[in-house]
């Protein structure tokens, strides 16, 4: 029996992991020395090719063992990595894990909890309880119930909020959502999905929502309506005015989501929480702590005022929550997501804001923003340089003076092949902009100053 591969679970499980873990990180250490930037040169085709050759056959017909296929596969995945641990990756909302996330993970991993059902995930079902609990209070500090559902991210969550508007909506039409130029494609998804009528796009002249704009909109529809605004725009990290959408909701009876996936990671800042006042007016509030929260993918959440709006997600399967284990006093977990099997990713987030506390997650909010202003002085105070606007949160937008947008989008695409820099792009106004996000709390000035340096040298003139 000794060829059967042994498991990750158990109490002989953490000795056959460490071998394994040995080998994983070893190459994760040789794949990231071989790759020598921010991501691997040569562009998709080169990339690929590299990936196939050392892959080799992905399904051979008899296995290479454990410690082969880990170090090949690893290495190759590392080595073609895009990492946001480099400080020259600032594309995207895609931030640097935290050690200390990613070594919870494997516990997460390890254990297996799945969070469909207590019999699966005795322990792990009541830590997310007690988390979420503090989370949505941290949202709502003034609210009686406040609850949050764990998600993949802020697709999901986003999805959720306008399915708790359909739900909860008394009405016999369907609900309207109305949102900015500004707010992420997954809202007007979530109502094709959900069989809602396509949402109602207003103005955001100045990267925020227009609240005369949705004022006027909410005066003129007759039906049950649905608020969108957002707290961390994904293309400039701007947070639509908040205080004034809530009035006009309260105003017009709308039901208000506010998209926080990117902005949420401020409610642990002392300094910058004050940005988010009127955030806990929301009936919904999405969070990604995969953003601002230093967590490895997936760390969505759906916070909610009050927990009555949850009952529609309410669900019965027989062999997961028959009625009279629950009354007989198993938790109910199946009505907490529209997913079965579930990753206890709350584990991760646990540990990591027991590890850092409120204060140690601020201040990484704190850095990245100061990090941000500093490379937004740095462009400012460049001759060839144009800077979009002040940061809010931890994105830069510029372009350089002069350039046409075929040239900047170039200029991003070489930087990439290169393998050099990972820098996004944003239409802002009619025009492209270069765009660093910067979560990276381990970026220096100079690795900033080296990034303007880079877009310089690679643009055409
Ligand atoms: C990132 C983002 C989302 C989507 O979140 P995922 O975790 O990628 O699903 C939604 N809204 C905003 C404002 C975002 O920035």
């Amino acid at each position: 029996m000794s060829s059967i591969p042994p498991l990750a679970g158990g109490p002989q499980g953490p000795a056959a992991l460490r071998p394994l873990l040995s080998t994983v990180l070893d190459a994760l250490h040789e794949g990231a020395a071989h790759r020598a930037g921010p991501l691997p040169a040569g562009g998709p085709e080169h990339v690929t090719a590299r990936l196939l050759a050392a892959a080799g056959d992905p399904l051979p017909q008899h296995g290479t063992g454990a410690e082969a296929a880990l170090r090949t596969l690893v290495t190759a995945l590392a080595a073609g990595a895009a990492d946001p641990a480099d400080p020259l990756c600032a594309a995207h909302l895609h931030c640097p894990p935290l050690a200390v996330a990613t070594a919870a993970d494997l516990a997460a991993s390890a254990l297996n909890p799945s969070m469909d059902s207590w019999d699966q995930a005795p322990a792990a079902s009541a830590l997310e309880a007690a988390l979420t609990t503090a989370l949505a209070r941290e949202t709502y500090p003034g609210a009686d119930r406040p609850d949050a559902l764990v998600t993949t991210g802020g697709t999901e969550a986003n999805q959720l909020a306008v399915l708790l508007a359909r739900e909860t909506n008394p009405h016999p039409e369907p609900v309207q959502l109305l949102v900015g130029q500004n707010a992420h494609h997954s809202l007007a998804r979530a109502t094709w999905l959900l069989g809602l009528p396509e949402p109602i796009v207003l103005p955001a002249p100045t990267g925020t929502l227009d609240p005369v704009a949705l004022d006027e909109a909410l005066t003129d529809l007759p039906g049950p309506k649905l608020v969108a605004a957002t707290a961390g725009t994904t293309d400039a990290g701007l947070i639509d005015p908040l205080p004034d959408i809530a009035d006009l909701c309260d105003h017009h009876g709308a039901r208000l989501h506010i998209d926080a996936a990117y902005g949420a990671g401020l409610l642990f800042s002392t300094r910058h929480a004050p940005l988010l006042h009127g955030l806990d007016r929301a009936h919904t509030t999405t969070l990604d702590l995969h953003k601002l929260g230093w967590q490895p993918v997936a760390a969505g959440l759906l916070a909610v005022r009050d927990t009555d709006d949850l009952r529609a997600l309410t669900h019965t399967a027989d062999y997961l929550n028959a009625d009279d284990d629950t009354e007989a006093g198993l938790p109910d977990l199946l009505g907490r997501s529209l997913r079965t099997t579930r990753r206890p990713d709350i584990l991760k987030t646990a540990v990591t804001l027991k590890a850092l506390g409120r204060t140690g997650i601020g201040a990484l909010v704190d850095h990245v923003i100061a990090l941000a202003h500093h490379l937004a002085h740095l462009v400012d105070t460049h001759p060839d340089l144009e800077l979009y606007d002040t940061p809010t949160l931890s994105t830069v937008l510029f372009r350089p003076t002069g350039a046409t947008d075929d040239h900047l989008a170039a200029t991003r695409r070489t930087l990439l092949t290169e393998g050099r820099a990972v820098l996004g792009r944003a239409r802002m106004d009619g025009q492209l902009y270069l765009k660093a996000t910067l979560l990276n709390p381990h970026t220096t000035p100079d690795d900033l100053t080296a990034l303007l340096k880079l877009v310089e040298g690679h643009t055409p003139r």
